[in-house]
């Protein structure tokens, strides 16, 4: 048993309760209080989605020096651990998915996912720090790595009480922004490793367990597309279509416009969109497996065919999607006039697009349902 983990794990739940339940009924609750609270949870929930996650584990992104301060201190106060220990289990997460070396193996039962594999020593023993060189290198890493514990105590708790103190409220703010914000944001990361590899779609990649939900993403800063988030892990969007919930995405696109942050890395639309296609046949193809090779073949060909189409209008929805992305941080008399005319291509493309996306599916219904007559 890792027994300093597993207290903790435990206790904070328990001391929410106990504490929260008697403050409460004796003080009531203070907007200052929520206001804490509500200030912590997004500063400590974010250090670990953009920060942690898509910054230091998969580096979709830079960002300045001041931005990067920030998440570790903040990703401190999260209490998951420093940066390095952090991202090196993230990434033998991702690079041995569904088996035995993926720390938090969902194939071992849901509750291992969640909580179970932090409260043995097993991943501590197997921890290896080959795989996050990149981090070691960089001496704010290595700090916030040396100096975890204090910081953590000092951030998470310690900066509460300081400000509770300040305000005449030191004991409603450790609890509110230290206690209730520390278990609500470790579960919130937790079932990122345990819902989002049970509940939702697999709509990129059916090699893997993750899936893509949006209740997962709502419950965890928008790191419930976890099937795209597998197959493209170095994109710094989970939630790759527009309106898909990622408040993730949409801080890391706005710290690129304050200039904060830069390079955002993005995958094509065209490999993105092939993704889909590749994955909704292979499904098609496994339902007819025990036909003839005369109907399977009949399949692909169909397959091949609708989904031509599909790939032109991805690809020059991409190429737009490019331009535009590029048009609007150029400066020049131009300018607005060039952002103007994509923008109009843009909505053209966007729309051959759905209504390429529209015939597949048709199509594939048709298949599935039987109503499309296939040769025997
Ligand atoms: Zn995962
Ligand atoms: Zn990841």
């Amino acid at each position: 048993m890792n027994w300093v983990t597993t207290l903790f794990l435990l206790s904070t739940p328990l001391v929410a309760v106990v504490w929260g339940v008697a403050h409460i009924r004796s003080v009531g609750v203070s907007p200052v209080e929520i206001a804490a609270f509500a200030l912590y949870v997004c500063a400590t929930g974010f250090s670990i989605t953009i920060g942690y996650h898509r910054l230091f584990a998969h580096r979709s992104y830079e960002c300045s020096r001041i931005v990067k301060i920030l998440y570790l201190l903040f990703g401190a106060a999260a209490f998951q651990h420093s940066v390095i220990s952090w991202c090196s289990d993230h990434r033998r997460h991702h690079k041995h998915i569904d088996e035995d070396d993926d720390p938090y193996n969902i194939q071992r039962g849901f509750l291992w996912a969640h909580i179970g594999w932090l409260l043995v020593m097993e991943h501590k023993e197997k921890e290896d720090h080959s795989n996050v060189h990149d981090l070691m290198a960089d001496p704010w890493i290595r700090f916030q790595h040396r100096f975890y514990v204090p910081l953590a105590v000092l951030m998470g708790f310690g900066v509460p009480f300081v400000f509770g103190w300040a305000v005449g409220n030191p004991w409603g703010c450790v609890l509110w922004a230290g206690i209730f914000r520390v278990v609500l944001v470790h579960h919130s990361t937790f079932l990122v490793n345990s819902l989002a590899h049970t509940l939702g779609r697999r709509p990129y990649t059916l090699a893997v367990s993750a899936r893509d939900s949006a209740v997962t993403a709502l419950l965890t800063f928008g790191e419930g597309y976890h099937n795209f988030h597998h197959r493209f892990a170095a994109d710094y969007r989970n939630g790759v279509a527009r309106a898909a919930w990622d408040p993730s995405k949409w801080l890391i696109g706005t710290l690129e416009r304050l200039g904060l942050a830069w390079n955002l890395r993005r995958v094509p639309r065209e490999r993105i969109v092939a993704a889909q296609l590749a994955c909704d046949s292979e499904r098609l193809i496994a339902r007819v497996a025990g036909r003839s090779e005369n109907t399977r073949n009949f399949l692909r060909e169909r397959l091949i065919e609708v989904s031509a189409r599909v790939e032109r209008a991805a690809s020059r929805l991409g190429t737009v999607e490019r331009e535009f992305a590029s048009a609007r941080v150029q400066w020049g008399r131009s300018r607005r006039a060039r952002v103007k005319q994509l923008r109009a291509e843009l909505r053209s493309s966007r729309l051959e697009m759905r209504a390429a996306r529209l015939r597949w599916r048709t199509v594939l219904a048709g298949l599935l349902s039987g109503s499309t007559a296939l040769p025997a």
